[in-house]
């Protein structure tokens, strides 16, 4: 599958959904998006569909302005680095700029019938995954700078060019300026998005990840031209109402053999306590619906666990003896992506 093939099956779903609204709606869905994939990656979630839903809305923003993202990609990265032109980068040696074709406009000039090359032969279209795979060949220190010091330097320059989209669109409608430069950025977005894909996953296509996220259309509504209702379901709040069930029934869990259990002291009555305070926050916090507050609420709570554990450890017949329930209740809560 190409960019376009993907593209066009977004267009598909959301097309009639996302035409009544504006660039802004959408971009602020992108910025979402990106900032959880962010999130996931970094505390070592599945980040999957936060990729294919960052990538989707990436590719709404061009549906919006018209723009073909494989057209605006392979223009600014036509199989080598823009700047450079060569398939292993060497910008770091020469200051950005190519060794053959020294004056900027050879080098744009070459740039472009690099592209013209791939545009007038189709079989030369990249599919998704290979240009996922592609870009890390040519930028191989984007991988070992990830794989070294973790994902912030990736995820800081998605945003940087994220900002820069925005920046483009106002200049296209404040002052005229053409549409090039907005398809340069979010061409640029697309190229950290897909190498951070496969430095992620490096034995899954990106199409892959595409199709599983998609395989019930619209994971939403499960439609194929979508009917999810704006902002909200489309927003899928982080968590869902299941993982708050897993989460109470954990601690209801825990409450109920630590009160069923005979040994009867104070710091076992005090941890009782403890826990279900816990529970009854966490039911307070879900009735906001609101993912910041409960993801506040379960680390709150995270102390109170501490707490209690450690009261129940204190008890020599009591040590370790709910010492499972604790880590089911810590397993459950790791898992999520929004915790
Ligand atoms: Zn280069
Ligand atoms: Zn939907």
């Amino acid at each position: 599958m190409t960019l376009d093939d993907l593209q066009k099956s977004l267009a598909d779903m959301y097309g009639d959904k996302n035409k009544g609204q504006t660039f802004e709606y959408i971009y602020a869905y992108t910025a979402q998006n990106c900032a959880y994939l962010a999130r996931a990656v970094e505390k070592g979630q599945d980040p999957s569909q936060y990729f294919i839903s960052s990538f989707s809305w990436i590719c709404a923003l061009g549906t919006q302005l018209d723009i073909n993202i494989q057209q605006a990609f392979l223009k600014k990265f036509p199989n080598c680095c823009p700047y450079c032109l060569e398939d292993s980068c060497i910008c770091a040696r020469t200051n950005k700029t190519s060794l053959k074709y020294t004056n900027q406009r050879a080098a744009r000039e070459e740039r472009s019938n690099k592209f013209n090359i791939i545009r007038n032969n189709p079989k030369l279209t990249p599919n998704a995954g290979d240009i996922a795979r592609k870009l890390n060949s040519i930028y191989p220190s984007n991988a070992a700078i990830w794989l070294t010091h973790g994902s912030h330097h990736h995820f800081s320059r998605l945003f940087e060019e994220l900002g820069e989209v925005y920046e483009a669109y106002c200049s296209h409608i404040g002052h005229r300026i053409p549409k090039e430069a907005i398809e340069e950025e979010l061409a640029d977005c697309i190229a950290w998005l897909l190498s951070a894909w496969d430095i992620q996953f490096p034995q899954q296509d990106f199409a892959d990840g595409f199709n599983n996220y998609y395989v019930h259309e619209c994971p939403v509504c499960h439609s194929s031209s979508c009917s999810c209702s704006d902002h909200y379901a489309r927003n899928k709040a982080l968590h869902s109402e299941e993982d708050l069930n897993q989460l109470l029934h954990s601690l209801k869990e825990l409450s109920s053999q630590i009160s069923s259990d005979t040994t009867r002291t104070p710091s076992v009555s005090e941890a009782l306590e403890l826990i279900n305070r816990a529970t009854e926050e966490l039911k307070e916090s879900a009735a906001t619906n609101l993912t910041s507050d409960i993801r506040q609420t379960v680390s709150r709570n995270d102390t109170l666990l501490v707490r209690a554990k450690a009261l129940l450890a204190s008890t020599p017949e009591l040590a370790g003896k709910f010492n499972a329930l604790f880590d089911a209740y810590e397993n459950i809560k790791n898992n999520f992506p929004w915790t």
